[in-house]
């Protein structure tokens, strides 16, 4: 695994080589493709075609710690009834959020909040089309 971008605040970076950004590569979890500004891990993989995977760090620390719902005991594991990412936001947003969530850089209510419009957006535009 190697990094790329500027580091962000886990112990780890310093363990990892460093690449050069991948732009435009597809993120593996979001599908976003990585802007020059953005920081991530690549992974070498045999299964995958290329033989490696690009993710944003914020989706790298997404699949380690759970989504935005996990973060928020709302998720099906929790004993709630929420899909582990809210359907509303992009998996991008939702796995920036879900740092923001784990790192104490957002409280629940303003992520939940944030969703609340987002679903009410989403509605919205169902009414109009
Ligand atoms: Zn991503
Ligand atoms: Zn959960």
């Amino acid at each position: 695994m190697r990094r790329f971008g500027a580091k962000w605040g886990a112990p780890i970076c310093d363990a990892l080589e460093q690449t050069p950004v991948p732009v435009g590569s597809k993120c593996d979890h979001c599908g976003e493709k990585v802007r020059k500004d953005d920081a991530g891990v690549l992974i070498d993989s045999f299964s995958h075609d290329p033989g490696e995977v690009v993710l944003h760090w914020e989706c790298h620390t997404r699949s380690i710690i759970g989504g935005v719902n996990h973060q928020l005991g709302r998720c099906h594991c929790c004993g709630g009834n929420q899909p582990p990412d809210p359907p509303e936001l992009s998996l991008r947003r939702s796995a920036v959020m879900a740092v923001e969530l784990w790192e104490g850089a957002t409280s629940h209510e303003d992520a939940i909040a944030e969703i609340q419009q987002a679903v009410e957006r989403e509605a919205n535009r169902k009414v109009r089309a």
